[in-house]
């Protein structure tokens, strides 16, 4: 809108497999992420380099935002100091935090106490891997790519736990996951997401915050949030 000075286009990088953030449904990718930044794009007037949000697995994104392979990143991502210090952040865009899912029928693990001796799935490069070295070193960690293969890992006994985002477990228990897992214990570290911007865009990371700011304000934030997760609140 002039205030800044921004670029005509950026190119854009998501995750590929974080329900209901961002996924593929019949061949396009959807999600709450997905439609928010498209409309922080439009408010703050740029473009989505080539209309196409690309896609990579989670732990590709923080490197590619430091090489500029991408310049902003939607991708359901915790806002941590560690990170900050190699990209920036915009303002925080939904409150999250860390949980345990466990097979629907066992009664042995009710939370983070329990984890110890038993073998715990997650995905590469997340918070939930640091929060179980940190919290639970007797715990094994086995860290998958995609979060297709973390579920399947529970469900096929390969596992014990997982223990990832609880927007996500919730999200893929009342859908896919067809309640096989349930969430137990607590909260286990609250986390704000951010959208991840490479180091140095000032006037990028302005933009992005006044066009949060203004969807904030308008109800088209509202709108997405309800979308998917409308039951949730
Ligand atoms: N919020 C988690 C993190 O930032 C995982 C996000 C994801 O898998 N997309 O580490």
């Amino acid at each position: 809108d002039g205030d800044y000075d921004l670029e005509e286009a950026y190119t854009v990088v998501s995750d590929n497999s974080f329900v209901p953030f961002e996924f593929v449904e019949d061949g396009e990718l959807v999600g709450f992420d997905i439609e928010l930044i498209k409309a922080i794009a439009e408010e703050a007037g740029f473009a989505i380099e080539n209309d196409e949000i690309e896609t990579t697995n989670f732990d590709g994104i923080i490197p590619g935002l430091q090489t500029g392979q991408f310049e902003i990143a939607i991708a359901g991502m915790s806002i941590t100091e560690e990170r900050a210090e190699v990209i920036d952040f915009s303002d925080p865009y939904y409150e999250s935090g860390i949980a345990i899912g466990v097979l629907s029928d066992r009664d042995d693990i009710n939370g983070l106490e329990d984890l110890d001796g038993k073998t715990v799935a997650t995905r590469l490069g997340t918070t939930s891997g640091n929060y179980l070295r940190e919290h639970v070193p007797g715990a094994e960690i086995n860290e998958y790519e995609q979060m297709d293969q973390v579920y399947l890992a529970v469900e096929n006994g390969s596992a014990d736990a997982v223990m990832y985002d609880l927007p996500n477990i919730e999200y893929y228990i009342a859908t896919e996951g067809n309640g096989r897992l349930k969430v137990v214990g607590d909260l286990y570290q609250a986390e704000d997401y951010g959208i991840g911007i490479t180091a140095g865009n000032e006037d990028l990371v302005a933009a992005i915050n006044d066009a949060l700011a203004t969807l904030k304000e308008n109800g088209t934030y509202d709108e997405i949030y309800n979308k998917w997760f409308g039951d949730a609140e």
